[in-house]
């Protein structure tokens, strides 16, 4: 069926119907009629996956989520959510996945392609709406003596008040106004960038640059705590973190409620992080000669046979020693661009359009430049990365002679699988999206489930829950005699939602004769080239796509 078209033809049309061009084969064993099918679930795609309709629809999901809830009027009432079919699947796929890992890793085999599928499974979990751990590990907290403790910035601070909402205000005209803060945040300068690269790569700061990036997440996370405390209230935020064009990450923010513009300057250049890390001043081991491994023992100095450091002695050693360094301090630069917005106007909804307009691009696009300036900036980046510790388990720390956390055989410094040191990610491995938990009272999940529940409905379809103990899947492993070529099941899929398309337009121009035959003045709905467009209603504003450059992409 699929012969006489190349794959990439196939996925062109797939592209077309919003049919996901990655899916992720399982079978699923019905226990109630025991029959068993290969079904192809959509990858799912984080936002910047190379399966553009899943990262397509991802963004849509976003904007919802994002739009819902800004300038929520009420308090969002966050109730528990029921771990729901595709979430208790996705647990038992990654407790089968730690399985396979774990007999892999016994018979000595390479377990890179099961550890990184193990890393997407548990992102997958979390954003299904889970928090937390599916192993249920304890995060081991540890008391840091209190010298360590970072001190509150020097800021106001406010009556703490329980409310998520943001003050509004009365204008001269009797109407209420809810205001709302966007803001855009950067990291310093680490030497003088021209058009996405150095003049002077030599007074470029690389081992600063990948150390802000390893560690961009806790310094945004100081940053709300901070913007809480001087805020007075429980402050909720959406927010997009970004590449720029000097490769650094920054942040764009949403921000419910608003406060005086110099309070919120005041937080930014107040806000720091610290790294309380084993210092990596002293290289200890390199090239050929490295730690050795010992069974019962763990890492030796392959010299004099003595055990390293591990991991809690180095952080036990750092606690008591007076003279000690964080490894390293991070604060936010001084671009940065704060802007009010008021709910329900055309800016609000750019600002929206405008978070989450480069989602789809990793961090480390600017790589697959031709310009060889920018591509020898990424480069040299990365080389920074290559023995920078990017967390506790990092094999890196082996070369400053400590035993990464649960150290294991076969631990080598500049072979860290982490994402932090890849090409795509240039030393930001944490979220794309980062959402409060009271942003709205939605999760992503739900908004996904709205989505399917519009299309059930349009079709005439019960949406009934599944029990979720009526079906077993199982993962389907490449050359399985039941899966066809994918060729055949993207086509195959390309029919379904062409079905579903038709069904839908057939229902659409029914709705469209009754309403033009009762009522002129209700709206009309037409289905066009697949997208859906409100033809008859006057329009107050039409909102068109913001092409307003983010200023820090322009300085950087
Ligand atoms: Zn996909
Ligand atoms: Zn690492």
């Amino acid at each position: 069926m699929a012969q006489p078209l190349a794959r990439e033809v196939v996925e062109e049309i797939a592209k077309q119907y919003g049919v996901c061009i990655r899916p992720v084969p399982l079978r699923r064993q019905d226990i109630l009629t025991g029959q068993v099918e290969v079904i192809d679930v959509p990858c799912g795609a984080t936002l910047e996956s190379k399966c553009p309709p899943c990262a397509k629809r991802n963004r849509q999901l976003r904007r919802a989520q994002c739009r819902e809830g800004w300038h929520l009027e009420a308090e969002p009432v966050n109730l528990p959510d029921n771990a729901d079919e595709y979430q208790r699947h996705l647990v038992e796929l990654r407790a089968d996945a730690q399985a396979w890992r774990d007999e892999v890793e016994k018979a000595g085999g390479d377990t890179t392609d099961l550890d990184a599928a193990i890393e997407d499974l548990d992102e997958e979990i979390n954003r299904a709406g889970m928090r937390g751990n599916v192993l249920g590990r304890a995060s081991g907290k540890r008391s840091r003596s209190t010298k360590r403790r970072q001190d509150a910035p020097d800021l106001p601070k406010r009556q703490m008040t329980k409310t998520t909402l943001g003050r509004t205000f009365t204008g001269a005209d009797g109407k209420t106004y809810r205001p709302s803060m966007f803001v855009t945040l950067t990291l310093p300068s680490y030497g003088r960038v021209l058009e996405g690269a150095p003049p002077d790569p030599d007074r470029c700061d690389y081992v600063r640059a990948a150390r802000d990036a390893l560690h961009f997440s806790k310094l945004v996370d100081r940053f709300v705590q901070n913007l809480r405390r001087v805020a007075g209230y429980d402050v909720q935020y959406f927010a997009t973190v970004e590449p720029q064009k000097r490769l650094a990450p920054h942040l764009h923010m949403a921000i419910r409620g608003t406060l005086p513009r110099a309070e919120l300057r005041q937080i930014i250049a107040a806000t720091y992080h610290q790294v309380w890390w084993p210092s990596t001043d002293v290289v200890r081991f390199e090239g050929k000669h490295l730690p050795v491994w010992e069974d019962g023992a763990g890492y030796l100095d392959p010299t004099t046979g003595e055990v390293l450091p591990t991991w809690e002695q180095a952080l036990d050693a750092l606690d008591q020693d007076d003279e000690a360094e964080p490894l390293h301090v991070l604060r936010f630069g001084d671009q940065l661009d704060i802007q009010s917005v008021l709910a329900g106007t055309p800016d609000a909804d750019q600002l929206i359009q405008y978070l989450s307009k480069y989602l789809t691009k990793s961090l480390g696009d600017a790589l697959g430049t031709d310009d060889p300036r920018r591509k020898a900036h990424a480069e040299r980046l990365l080389e920074a990365l290559r023995f920078e510790p990017c967390s506790p388990t990092c094999p890196n720390w082996l070369r400053y002679g400590v035993q990464p956390k649960g150290a294991k055989p076969g631990m080598a410094p500049g072979r860290c699988r982490g994402k932090a040191h890849k090409p795509d990610h240039l030393g930001y491995a944490g979220r794309r999206v980062l959402v409060s938990r009271k942003w709205s009272n939605k999760t992503l999940t739900e908004h996904k489930q709205d989505r399917r529940t519009w299309v059930l409905e349009a079709l005439g379809l019960p949406d009934e829950p599944v029990d979720p103990h009526r079906y077993i899947w199982r993962p389907v492993k490449p050359g399985d005699p039941d899966l066809a070529p994918i060729g055949v099941r993207l086509l195959r899929s390309v029919h379904e939602r062409q079905r579903w398309r038709n069904h839908l337009a057939r229902l659409e121009a029914e709705a469209d004769g009754q309403d033009l035959m009762t009522n002129n003045e209700l709206p009309v709905w037409r289905l066009g080239t697949g997208s859906r467009q409100q033809v008859s209603t006057p329009k107050i504003w039409t909102p068109s796509p913001i092409e307003r450059p983010c200023p820090s992409l322009v300085a950087g």
